[in-house]
């Protein structure tokens, strides 16, 4: 449940709970002891009810806070990935991509950094283990790269055209 619509439903019963209670205070008769404790047993209820709706709503802001973490984690991580066409790659000191490129359906979907790696037997593309789409091969930047410094100069850092 929504955390608002479980608060909502305890306060309901938290408010019923309330007018038993100032029934059986204002009420002219006395009651029964056996009356007293049926009336009790109507606040007990309501009260278990309302603590169900609190530890409802407890939860569901425990996964919301979880969500928010996982959320703004992506958006530093955005910061740090740079796209560079249809991938992303970490930035170096600076801005330039370095590393082995990432999964763009998972970042900008999940906000995930995969990185995307070979597919056996086919030389030309590259799959998100993850999320299994493919890409046409990418290139390692930087210190361990398939690529030499001139051509990490020119930008020129696909092995295949992108025209498909
Ligand atoms: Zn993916």
């Amino acid at each position: 449940m929504e955390p608002f619509a479980a608060i909502a439903a305890g306060l309901t019963a938290i408010d019923g709970a309330t007018k038993t209670v100032k029934l059986v205070m204002g009420a002219e008769k006395a009651f029964s002891q056996a009356e007293l404790k049926l009336e009790l047993v109507e606040v007990m209820s309501a009260l278990a009810d309302a603590k169900e709706q609190v530890l409802d709503a407890r939860s569901a802001l425990q996964e919301k806070d979880i969500e928010i973490t996982e959320l703004r984690k992506a958006l530093e991580r955005k910061a740090d990935l740079i796209h560079v066409r249809d991938v992303y790659y970490e930035k170096d000191a600076d801005g330039n991509p370095t590393g082995s490129p990432h999964c763009s359906r998972c970042f900008e979907v999940d906000g995930l950094a995969i990185h995307i790696v070979s597919v056996p037997g086919k030389g030309n593309s590259m799959a998100c283990p993850k999320c299994k789409h493919v890409y046409l091969k990418h290139l390692r930047f930087g210190p361990d790269s398939d690529t030499t410094e001139e051509d990490e100069l020119n930008k020129s850092v696909f092995v295949v055209p992108l025209t498909r």
